[in-house]
């Protein structure tokens, strides 16, 4: 049985009358830059965020580039984010003239290590990106006290979570502002790019709308050098067909995982990274401690949404061994992310090596995204845990 990574066909089988009816609406309006639609989806992304103010934009990294613009971020800032994340996060640190600062990752959850945050502030830090990275918010309660008493930003990258909570918040409201994406992949996807930044400061706002349109409130008189940054309207419709279905489909993704989990620790093959999360306490096992051959996402968030269900392979080559297994068998997997970010050609002038961020540098040989998607049937997830098993039960760790 072939299992793909992603099928977005039959996500759009089911919602086919809805998005071909927001297209007619958009197409007879012919009202295809803001307008009634974006501010829509502005004020039902409010309403389901539970914050005052959101602005949407044209991809997940134009809302972060938006946001280190509107916040004042440039040369001569520092901007602490973790390495073990997509590119833009940093990337967009770097566009903005400031320079990312990478610190390392914790074992359990793989979100930024709120312990390794302090030693790399100095006098230049301006911000922290936090990354809710595969769909769980990372350790934000030590990352807000640090922020407030270093006096820094916290600019939330949430493109993987929307939906996901913080103690009762949702993940991109509790710092200054929180970055969206809407990558056709994402949980709440549009039919192409697409973005959003919330924010509880409406004097932020309106800085990031004056921003989106070339800084200006008014046509043709510019208070600053903004950009084009808006979403088509067509995309805003789409993403209001989709957000009514975006819980059913987090409960979907939230069942399929904990389908996964209780088949991999059924075989006795497979384990949580440790008992206790370490985002929470300070327990630290290096890499190598990891001796079961097969580690599972360990959701520290009950919220989790599971973007991505990222299992961990220790053992030299085992992750790559395993996925030309799959690939063989039919079955999607993709790896989230193959290189860290400190370890990247365009930041090489920045000057880590190997081993500077040994977590992140870990993850990026042993870990593997398995499909997670809400509407994968359970025999293809028995049969993608089947695979995995009879990989590992065959092959046992040199
Ligand atoms: C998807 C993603 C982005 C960028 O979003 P785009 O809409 O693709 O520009 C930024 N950060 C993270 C962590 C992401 O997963």
């Amino acid at each position: 049985m072939k299992v793909p990574l992603f099928d977005l066909g039959r996500q759009h089988a089911a919602l086919e009358k809805d998005l071909r009816a927001a297209f007619d609406r958009v197409f007879t309006s012919t009202y295809f830059i803001m307008g009634p639609e974006v501010e829509g989806l502005e004020r039902e992304c409010a309403d389901y965020l539970r914050v005052p103010e959101t602005i949407a934009v044209s991809s997940g990294t134009d809302a972060i580039l938006l946001t280190l613009m509107a916040l004042g971020i440039g040369p001569g800032d520092e901007v602490l984010c973790p390495s073990y994340t997509f590119f833009a996060t940093a990337g967009c640190v770097s566009r903005v003239g400031a320079t990312p600062v990478f610190i390392d990752s914790t074992p359990c959850c793989y979100n930024i290590d709120p312990a390794r945050i302090e030693e790399r502030i100095t006098p230049r830090t301006k911000a922290i990106i936090p990354v809710h990275l595969f769909g769980q918010t990372a350790e934000m309660g030590a990352i807000l006290e640090i922020a407030k008493r270093h006096d820094l930003l916290v600019i939330e990258d949430a493109a993987q979570a929307i939906g996901a909570e913080y103690q009762g918040r949702r993940a991109g409201t509790l710092g200054e502002a929180g970055c969206f994406s809407f990558f056709p992949t994402k949980n709440l996807g549009a039919l192409g790019d697409g973005g959003l930044v919330a924010t509880r400061d409406p004097e932020l706002a309106k800085r990031l709308r004056s921003l989106r349109t070339h800084g200006s409130q008014v046509k043709y008189y510019h208070e600053s050098v903004g950009g084009n940054f808006r979403i088509d309207a067509l995309q805003a419709a789409f993403l209001r067909a989709k957000l009514p279905h975006l819980d059913a489909s987090h409960a979907a993704r939230r069942a399929n995982a904990a389908r996964y989990n209780r088949l991999f620790l059924a075989s006795g093959l497979a384990a949580f990274p440790t008992a206790a999360c370490v985002c929470l306490e300070t327990q630290r096992p290096e890499p190598s401690q990891a001796r079961s051959p097969l580690l599972l996402p360990f959701a520290c968030q009950p919220t989790h949404i599971y973007n991505q269900y990222v299992i961990r392979v220790p053992g030299a080559g085992r992750r790559d061994g395993l996925r030309t297994h799959l690939q063989a068998k039919g079955i999607g997997s993709e790896i989230y992310y193959p290189l860290p970010l400190h370890l990247q050609k365009c930041f090489e002038p920045l000057g880590y090596r190997e081993g500077s961020l040994p977590f992140a540098e870990t993850f990026a040989r042993e870990t593997v995204a398995l499909p997670i998607f809400p509407e994968l049937r359970e025999e293809e997830i028995d049969t993608v845990a089947g695979e995995i098993l009879s990989f590992l039960g065959e092959a046992p760790p040199v």
